[in-house]
């Protein structure tokens, strides 16, 4: 143990930082997280992952009573109506459970918690502005830089807060607007065009490229198009916004079609800005202890999450990659036991990746187009949810199940779900794949019924020719 007070002091309190800081005190270390929120947890608890969930599921909840119930056999009298301020406040209470149960473990695992915002001073000295004011040094062998990513800027259209909102904005609007833009067809474009589009707001997504979600499987992408589209989402692929201008009846954005054309006026009472995150490194004090960052602006690191600056590591959005909770823990474990001599590795071919919208859409490993694109030989499972009897049962026979195994070896290369509960149905074969599991090893393995889940084990069947149930 060195002479410095800390072991490791880490500068970011999201899943990357304070996953890292608890692990490495597990592991003995004595450590510091520094975040200038006044909560721990990050993006994710914060203001993206666990407030959206939240909002996503009242938003299902109010969606079946108004539309599903009935088929049920569920009589409700009166009017079905959103009450948009218990829903919120729930999401908060949400949020503050979650936030607050991290601050526990802190205590828990005698992680320091400094409240404030820090730099690199040099390598092993870490600056921190107090939230509480004055500023106090903080010196480590090591430092973690965790700092996350922010909502990317749409040149031209800034954000007021209030009528032009980013993901944060969209995730506390005090009213349901009648009209709600969305420009990014991605991941958090369309979970929050899906709560807002559930409460009873009309909502049009406007995309550059000519797909929704890119990094997924084409196939995959087009079925989950047709099912937004069925939902009352409307899409308007293809097209570039160029600039927002606001009136007295709304925000009216100017929106030119990428191919060439004439520019068209889309106006509506909300717009959400969601073209993707940008990683949050001002201030950091990058430049001068010669860290350097990629042309996107993420912080290079090595395969051992080292800067190119002694002792200093980084971990998470701000690396760039795929900008998840679940890649930013596993690298926040990761980096700790290394700092303590040990050699754990993560696995980014199966890092799966979830859209939660209804139905979800889950996917790890290769898309077909990769494979492709690669020259991998592959064979293709499929199978649909209204084959499945568990989704008949419960009313959700939408999307389906595709397993794609490698030719030659049956090696499992990746998985594409959307259906009920993909997020949840997608780990079976993460683990699969960790284990370098064959298409046989999954359908070999005993299923239980009534599930979802037998659709994966049906689509594993389809990739050798012999589904039972279809
Ligand atoms: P962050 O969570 O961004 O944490 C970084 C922290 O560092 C922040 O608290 C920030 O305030 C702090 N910080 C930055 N600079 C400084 C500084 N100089 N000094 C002190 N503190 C600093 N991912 C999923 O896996 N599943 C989801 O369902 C999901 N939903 C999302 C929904 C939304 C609306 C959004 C916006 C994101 C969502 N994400 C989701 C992405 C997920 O939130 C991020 O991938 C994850 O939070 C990254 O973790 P991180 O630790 O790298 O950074």
């Amino acid at each position: 143990m060195s002479e410095n007070p800390y072991d490791l002091v880490v500068i970011g309190g999201g899943p990357g930082g304070y996953v890292c800081a608890i692990r490495a005190a597990q592991l003995g270390m004595r450590v510091a997280c520094v975040d200038m929120r006044k909560t721990l947890g990050g993006t994710c608890l914060n203001v993206g992952c666990i407030p959206s969930k939240a909002l996503l599921h009242s938003s299902h909840l109010f969606a079946q009573a108004k539309h599903d119930a009935a088929g049920h056999g569920i009589k409700i009298s009166g009017t079905v109506r959103p009450d948009l301020a218990t829903m919120m406040a729930r999401k908060d209470g949400v949020v503050k459970a979650n936030t607050d149960g991290i601050a526990y473990l802190f205590k828990k695992h005698k992680v320091d918690w400094i409240g404030g915002m820090g730099r690199v001073d040099h390598a092993g000295e870490v600056g921190v502005a107090l939230h509480d004011g004055g500023d106090k040094t903080l010196v480590a062998d090591a430092i973690v830089l965790a700092t996350g990513s922010e909502s990317a800027a749409l040149p031209g259209v800034e954000l007021d807060g209030r009528m032009i909102v980013d993901s944060t904005g969209a995730l506390a609007l005090s009213k349901v607007p009648k009209r709600l833009t969305v420009i990014g067809a991605g991941v958090i474009g369309l979970e929050l065009g899906s709560v807002w589009r559930r409460l009873g707001a009309e909502v049009t997504v406007v995309e550059y490229l000519d797909h929704i979600l890119p990094t997924m499987d084409g196939e995959i992408r087009k079925q989950v198009q047709r099912i937004l589209a069925k939902q009352g989402l409307s899409f308007m692929l293809g097209q570039r916004v160029t600039g927002a201008k606001k009136t007295a009846k709304g925000v009216t954005l100017s929106v030119l079609p990428a191919a060439g054309g004439d520019t068209q006026q889309v106006v509506s009472d909300v717009v959400l800005v969601a073209i993707g995150r940008a990683p949050h490194s001002l201030g950091l004090g990058l430049d001068k202890n010669g860290i350097e960052r990629t042309e996107r602006g993420f912080i290079k690191v090595n395969d051992r999450y080292e800067t190119t600056a002694k002792g200093i590591y980084a971990i998470g959005d701000v690396i760039g990659g795929a900008m998840l909770a679940h890649k930013a823990e596993e690298e926040g474990v990761a980096l700790a036991e290394m700092l303590a001599g040990q050699s754990p590795h993560v696995n980014y071919d199966a890092i799966p990746a979830v859209v939660y919208t209804a139905p979800e859409i889950a996917a790890v490993g290769k898309t077909e187009e990769q494979l492709k694109a690669a020259g991998t030989e592959y064979k293709v499972g499929r199978f649909p949810f209204t084959a499945n009897g568990r989704a008949r049962a419960i009313g959700e026979t939408d999307g389906l199940v595709k397993v794609l195994a490698d030719a030659h070896t049956d090696r499992v290369l990746g998985c594409h779900i959307v259906g009920s509960a993909a997020g949840d149905l997608i780990q079976e074969v993460v683990i699969g794949m960790e284990f370098g599991a064959s298409a046989e090893d999954i359908f070999r393995s005993s299923h239980a019924h009534p599930q979802l889940g037998e659709a994966i084990k049906e689509a594993a069947l389809a990739v050798h020719d012999r589904p039972l149930h279809l």
